[in-house]
């Protein structure tokens, strides 16, 4: 007779491993250790914590088997309730992720496998009078050259140590100390917990009557609750229609029903008016999980959700695995927003695995946007959702007038390169004198976009980059966008040693100037990630515009997003065509989204809304859709061309970038990958590449990319696990020069 079998664990581990590892249950632990219980386990010769993500009968052949140390939660309260688990499950298989990795996003720090509490750091930044007078400070504050160079780096850059602000700056530390001493710059921990954006104003409303069309839509979303089983509804609404008081409402007769409630933003500093909503309504119930949270305050409201405390969660992408143990709703608000992809491993898409969550959890899942994304629109058209619709604004306010400049011709009467047209000038002044308030977007930050040689025709670009530098006239250096690097303005052309370098293009910084010109007794302001370092500041300055104390701002797609401002009546969008250019077959798509998103922050309040669009190519038919808020005639053309060229949601993609320092190393590399890939498809898979990648170096790495499409997404991933099997070290790990994005949602 055998002894009784062992009892085994499936233990995720901190460690990029594709599996899980087994472990022996001791006799003091069992029934102890179940599924999604954390639990302390040697690796290698150090001990970590890890999630048990399923139990086991059978041993793995000729492997010695460790044991368990320590079970850290108690089985029926585990770390990642059932559904939880499942969801993290399929993250990592689907987007061939480290289990142990995923599990780590879905845990705060404090309780994360493998992680300690993390060391508080001094981050430094520049004085209260400095950050309000730059150039002053710069004059007279800092003395010395290595000085003046750190304090425009600190003044341009986001808070970081005196040793990183020092290598930025390309000085040495004592100059950040000598500052310190000074008062010039002051230091903050980096883990003080900052309040709960923001200060915006928004007084707490009883509950609306609701209009014909959101009674409809919450009628149909509350008789889903009922039967307690998965369904999933897009709720397509005009802006300004009451998207959010449908949300309200179902959620009220969720928790009513007993379930917990899932509120999904894209990011929580830009909804300022939604957790004041959520706030007034829910009160103590109410978690909102938010990026100025301390350690430990994210992990009390950890606790708190797990213990049944919280009964709704409201968060940005990472809130999807906020603890809560069956949520009867999933709400994802704007679905539609890039900000619900991680673009980091694990490389996730939020409003996917909410779906695949409340298909655990048997909930019901709402996906609202003004311009839902071509998934969600597909989803409905496969009947695997359902679709409803708010047509109007409540209240019967009118969606706000559209106007097209032909920039083509302004630049002819002009003669030159303006930020703002003479049409665009001329309704600033007049909405500035009947004391409304104005919103520009432009989607660059930044001065100058880019330095142009005009002896030898080159950029001023990045020695790390495929990419030009961008003049900041705010601190006065050249800085790369994408890795950080910057300098000061060169005298001559790097290439050819011309003095004549001509500035092109412009970006937010030069916008606001121009703003100010037209309209000089205005207040102007400009809101873009140089001044939104921090959650605090950004509510401070929405905060000013909503109270009316800045009649102007100017910024990049952070104003465009779900702000309920009713003053404002007018928005101007300037280079209209420029995401329309990237190298994306979403580029339409974003173009669309952008310009409906901006167009309905106007006219919200008593008064009607006027947007100018400026566009070199006016009659494009995504602007012109754009520009009638035609959301069904944009769609059906761009459903078609995705069609035709078999790109998502038709096929299922996956972006594969090798990077080397070495280029000709990158591309052999790949191309034995995409051969993999060709053979492991069998025919079903397209693979298109290697080829050199849209944004060719990053980082002093050269970019070689493949994509890989398939109609099924079950048999991409299939194809996807078995090509890059071989590139997986002994460990189980994939190389690091290979960067896998499944369900991409850009393809530089
Ligand atoms: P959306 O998210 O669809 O753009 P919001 O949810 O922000 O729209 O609603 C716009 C405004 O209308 C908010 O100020 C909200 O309080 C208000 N509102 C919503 N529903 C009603 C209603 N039924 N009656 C009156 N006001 C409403
Ligand atoms: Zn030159
Ligand atoms: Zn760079």
């Amino acid at each position: 007779m055998s002894r009784a079998a062992p009892l085994l664990a499936q233990v995720a581990v901190p460690a990029p491993l594709p599996e899980p590892l087994t472990y022996r249950v001791p006799e003091v632990l069992a029934g102890r250790v179940g599924p999604g219980v954390r639990v302390r386990v040697p690796l290698g010769r150090r001990q970590v914590v890890g999630v048990v993500m399923g139990m086991a009968t059978r041993p793995p052949e000729g492997v010695r088997l460790r044991e368990i140390l320590e079970a850290l939660d108690e089985v029926d309260r585990p770390a990642l309730p059932a559904d939880l688990l499942a969801t993290v499950e399929y993250a990592a298989r689907y987007y061939l992720a480290p289990p142990g990795e995923v599990v780590r996003a879905a845990l705060p720090a404090a309780v994360a496998p493998g992680r300690g509490a993390p060391p508080r750091r001094k981050l430094l930044v520049p004085a209260g009078e400095v950050a309000a007078d730059p150039q002053a400070a710069l004059d007279r504050l800092a003395r010395t050259p290595a000085r003046r160079k750190l304090l425009a780096e600190a003044l341009a850059g986001p808070p970081r140590t005196a040793a990183a602000l020092a290598r930025a700056a390309g000085v040495g530390a004592a100059a950040a100390t000598a500052l310190l001493r000074a008062g010039v710059l002051t230091a903050q921990m980096e883990s003080v917990p900052v309040p709960p954006p923001p200060p915006v104003d928004f007084p707490v409303k009883p509950p609306p009557h609701l209009s014909e069309a959101q009674a409809r839509a919450v009628d149909a979303f509350c008789g889903w609750l009922e039967p307690r089983r998965y369904q999933a509804g897009v709720l397509y609404g005009v802006t300004g229609s009451g998207k959010t008081e449908v949300y309200l409402r179902v959620a009220e007769r969720c928790l009513a029903l007993g379930r917990p409630v899932l509120f999904l933003v894209p990011e929580i500093a830009l909804a300022p008016g939604l957790s004041r909503a959520l706030a007034g309504r829910f009160g103590e119930g109410l978690a909102v999980l938010h990026s100025g949270l301390s350690d430990r305050q994210r992990h009390e409201a950890w606790q708190r959700c797990r213990q049944g405390r919280t009964r709704i969660v409201v968060g940005a992408r990472s809130a999807l695995f906020a603890p809560l143990v069956r949520p009867g709703l999933i709400v994802v608000d704007e679905e539609h927003d890039g900000g619900y992809k991680q673009e980091e491993s694990p490389r996730y898409h939020a409003r996917d695995l909410a779906l695949v969550r409340g298909r655990e959890a048997e909930a019901v899942v709402l996906l609202g946007s003004a311009t839902p994304s071509l998934e969600a629109w597909v989803l409905c058209e496969r009947g695997k959702a359902e679709l409803h619709r708010l047509p109007e604004r409540v209240g019967g306010a009118s969606l706000a007038e559209v106007e097209i400049v032909d920039m083509r011709k302004e630049f002819a009467r002009a003669g030159e390169d303006r930020p703002l047209s003479a049409r665009l000038a001329e309704a600033l002044e007049a909405t500035l004198a009947r004391g409304e308030q104005a919103m520009i977007l432009l989607n660059r930050r930044g001065y100058t976009r880019v330095l142009h040689c005009r002896a030898c025709g080159q950029g001023v670009g990045c020695p790390a980059c495929s990419i030009s530098l961008t003049w900041h006239q705010v601190g006065a250096r050249l800085r790369c966008h994408y890795c950080g690097y910057n300098a000061p303005r060169p005298a001559a052309c790097p290439t050819c040693a011309s003095p004549h370098l001509a500035d092109v293009g412009y970006g937010t910084q030069r916008a606001e100037e121009a703003v100010r010109e037209v309209v000089p007794e205005a207040r102007v302001d400009r809101l873009d990630r140089d001044v939104a370092r921090s959650p605090r500041r950004l509510g401070e300055l929405l905060g000013r515009f909503a109270r009316g104390e800045i009649d102007v701002l100017v910024g990049t797609q952070m104003i465009a997003k779900g702000h309920d401002f009713h003053r404002v009546t007018l928005v101007g969008v300037l280079s209209a065509d420029m995401t329309l250019e990237m190298p994306d077959f979403r580029a339409g798509e974003r173009t669309f989204q952008l310009l409906t998103q901006v167009a309905g922050r106007s006219g919200r309040g008593e008064r009607p809304g006027k947007v100018v669009v400026q566009a070199f190519r006016p009659a494009h038919p995504v602007l012109a859709a754009a520009a009638r808020q035609d959301y069904d005639t944009f769609v059906k053309r761009e459903w078609h061309a995705r069609r035709t060229q078999h790109y998502p949601p038709d096929s299922a993609l996956a972006n594969l970038i090798v990077r080397d320092e070495d280029q000709a190393l990158a591309l052999e590399r790949a191309g034995s990958l995409a051969a993999r890939l060709r053979e492991a498809g069998e025919g079903r898979v397209a693979v298109v590449g290697p080829g050199i990648a849209p944004l060719a170096r990053l980082r002093g790495l050269w970019r070689v990319q493949i994509l890989a499409r398939a109609r099924k997404r079950s048999r991409l991933a299939t194809a996807l696990a078995r090509a890059v099997a071989p590139l997986r070290r002994g460990d189980g790990a994939l190389p690091r020069w290979l960067m896998l994005d499944v369900d991409p949602q850009q393809l530089l």
